[in-house]
C-alpha cells in the first residue's frame, strides 16, 4: 500500500496556514515508505522505540530530523543521544538527568519538550500541573534544570484523552496551551537575564506539541504550533 500523498498535502497546507510543523509518525513503518513522504519533501519523522529508530536513522538519509516521541527509559538515551533532533516525552527529572549526560558525551545539545499529563488514562505519563509548576520554577532551590547545561528545554507536549468527545479533548488542550503561555510565552523574562531565567530556556521559537491524526484539528485551534500524525498519513497500524 503506497502512503496517502493527498492527505499530506492537505495536512501541509493545512498546517502552513496555522505556522505549524508536521512530524510524521513513522513508528511499524519500512524505509520505503517513509522514503515516499521524504521525496514529498518532508524532513521531520517521529518514532516510538530506539531500536528501531537506531536502525532507520543508519540506513535513511541524514538530512532527517529524528523526533523521539515515545517513553524514553534512561538506559536507552545513549543509542539515539549523537543524533536525536528533538526529545518530545520528558516526564522525570531522572530521564532528563541522563540526557543531559549523554548530550555532554557526544559534546551537543539535545533539545527537549517535558510532557505533561492532561489525559485522563493511567497509561499516559507526564508531569501535572503542579510538578511542572515546581519543577521550572527558578525560585525553588531543589529544581535541577539550571544545572544541565547540554539540554535545551523547548516547550511542551502532551496527548488529550482518547475519546469521541469533543470538547473534553478541546478542554484538555485549553489547559496544556494554558501552561505552555504561563511558562514560555507571557512572561516577559527582563533584561537581566541571569539572574531570573533558566539557562536553557532562552531557546525561541518555544513548541507546543499536541495534536495526531483523531484531533490534530482541535488541537491546531486550540493553539499548537507541532502536531504529531502518524495513520492520516502511512493508514492504521496494524
Ligand atoms: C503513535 C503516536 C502518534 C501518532 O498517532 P496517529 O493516531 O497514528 O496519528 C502521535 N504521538 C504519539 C506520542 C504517538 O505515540
Amino acid at each position: 500500500m503506497r502512503i496517502n500523498i493527498e492527505n499530506y498535502k492537505r495536512i501541509i497546507n493545512e498546517l502552513d496556514a496555522a505556522n505549524a510543523t508536521l512530524v510524521a509518525v513513522s513508528k511499524i513503518q519500512p524505509e520505503k515508505r517513509i522514503l515516499q513522504l521524504y521525496n514529498e519533501g518532508q524532513r521531520d519523522f517521529g518514532e516510538n522505540y530506539v531500536q528501531e529508530l537506531v536502525d532507520k536513522h543508519e540506513k535513511l538519509p541524514k538530512d532527517i530530523r529524528w523526533h523521539f516521541i515515545g517513553h524514553l527509559q534512561s538506559n536507552k538515551v545513549k543509542y539515539i543521544a549523537s543524533f536525536i533532533h528533538l526529545i518530545h516525552g520528558v516526564d522525570r527529572p531522572v530521564l532528563l538527568k541522563e540526557i543531559n549526560k549523554q548530550a555532554l558525551k557526544n559534546n551537543r545539545e539535545i533539545d527537549y519538550l517535558l510532557q505533561v499529563h492532561i489525559a485522563d488514562e493511567e497509561t499516559k505519563f507526564g508531569f501535572d500541573e503542579k510538578n511542572l509548576q515546581e519543577f521550572l520554577n527558578p525560585d525553588n532551590p531543589e529544581s535541577d534544570l539550571s544545572k544541565f547545561q547540554n539540554v535545551r528545554l523547548r516547550g511542551l507536549m502532551g496527548m488529550a484523552t482518547f475519546t469521541d468527545d469533543e470538547e473534553k479533548i478541546r478542554g484538555e488542550f485549553k489547559g496544556l496551551k494554558k501552561m505552555y503561555d504561563h511558562h514560555f510565552t507571557v512572561k516577559k523574562f527582563d533584561q537581566n537575564e541571569d539572574e531570573n531565567i533558566l539557562p536553557n530556556r532562552k531557546i525561541e521559537p518555544y513548541i507546543l506539541s499536541m495534536g495526531m491524526s483523531a484531533d490534530y484539528k482541535i488541537a491546531l485551534e486550540e493553539g499548537s504550533n507541532m502536531v504529531r500524525i502518524g495513520s492520516l498519513l502511512f493508514g492504521a497500524r496494524l
